[in-house]
């Protein structure tokens, strides 16, 4: 089957065809301009059979089980009758070239189930990039009938911040060590979680797990719960014994069955929206102003001349702004005389 124009990626995606989706998320991620153009013909023709999915976000420190916990979760999912694609946001692929979270053996039993889908982080030079090929990934996944989509982060930078950004409910995975208390995860990054699961809740370890499960509750008992239906909850699983899978998906359904409900989910979901084509906006923007050469020197110049304390920020902004006012005055009256 070759892939020509939008309309034969869009119908090979609705029809669930793996590697129609599998080549549509490479358009997305090329940066070559022909490339972009078809991404966005592709993503505007799936538009309107997306938003069917459970979005989830699922982070935590490095070595807290995420790989493991999600392919016993998306194992668990798959033996329900759910179609599960599992995605990543990892920022790190572009600054060590190297991927951290494609270092490890990934989910070998997962990834041979005809019912999933698995798909590295796509690099980018900025966080932003990585996060909204990612986010496109996600509709090319829903269109293609997945019912669950799974967005693993590593806590790098804002990363978990983008993750939650863009799902519907954010899991925070800790390690059992109750002395570690919040394990020098962010405050921010907790006060995000729609649930905390305490993993390696080992049938051996379960008295430190329960403990920690503890200390977490009362933790979250301190911050402000993000919406009114919603207390976050704490639970345990062991992702190597397999066990507590279907009480986080039974608490994951509740959520997303309450949100539906109070009409929280469609809510989350435009502001959403709208808090990405802000941030498009910004990055179009920037790139745009950037392009301009005498900008470009201006920037040069005026961040130079702070390094050297010879201006302050604010002058040196007004100066950058002025020169692009200048630049666009002056190519408007070319045109004209033109
Ligand atoms: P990630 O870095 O957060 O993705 O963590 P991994 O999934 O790679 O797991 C880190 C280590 O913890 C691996 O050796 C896993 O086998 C182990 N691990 C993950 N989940 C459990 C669990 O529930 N119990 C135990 N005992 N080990 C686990």
């Amino acid at each position: 089957m070759k892939f020509i124009r939008p309309e034969d990626y869009k119908n090979e995606i609705l029809k669930g065809n793996k590697v129609a989706l599998a080549k549509a998320i490479t358009v997305i991620e090329s940066t070559l301009p022909a490339h972009q153009k078809m991404a966005s013909e592709i993503l505007s023709a799936i538009l309107p059979a997306t938003g069917n999915s459970v979005r989830i976000g699922i982070t935590g420190v490095p070595g807290a089980g995420k790989s493991t916990f999600i392919e016993a979760l998306g194992l668990y999912l798959v033996e329900q009758k759910y179609k599960v694609a599992v995605l990543a946001i990892d920022p790190s692929s572009s600054v060590t070239h190297g991927s951290i979270l494609a270092d490890k053996t990934r989910m070998e039993d997962l990834s041979a189930s005809p019912n999933a889908f698995i798909r590295p982080s796509p690099s980018s030079s900025h966080l932003g990039g990585v996060a909204q090929k990612t986010r496109e990934t996600m509709f090319l996944c829903e269109a293609s009938g997945y019912d669950v989509i799974i967005i693993e982060t590593v806590g790098v930078g804002q990363s978990e911040i983008t993750a939650a950004s863009m799902v519907d409910f954010f899991l925070l995975l800790m390690l059992p060590n109750a002395g570690d208390e919040l394990q020098g995860i962010k405050k921010g990054i907790v006060e995000l979680a729609d649930a905390i699961v305490v993993n390696k809740a080992d049938k051996h370890n379960m008295q430190n797990a329960l403990l920690a499960q503890k200390i977490y509750e009362n933790a979250l008992h301190i911050l402000n719960p993000l919406s009114q239906t919603w207390s976050p909850p704490v639970l345990t699983t062991s992702a190597i014994e397999k066990r507590g899978f279907s009480e986080v998906w039974e608490t994951i359904l509740i959520h997303n069955k309450k949100f539906k409900e109070s009409g929280e989910l469609q809510q989350k979901r435009q502001k959403q929206s709208i808090a990405w084509m802000w941030n498009l906006l910004d990055d179009k923007f920037t790139n745009h102003i950037f392009a301009i050469p005498e900008v470009k020197e201006a920037v040069q110049n005026m961040s130079s001349d702070i390094d050297k304390n010879k201006i302050s920020a604010e002058e040196a902004s007004d100066h950058i702004y002025n020169t692009y006012i200048k630049s666009v005055v002056h190519r408007r009256t070319k045109k004209e005389d033109e």
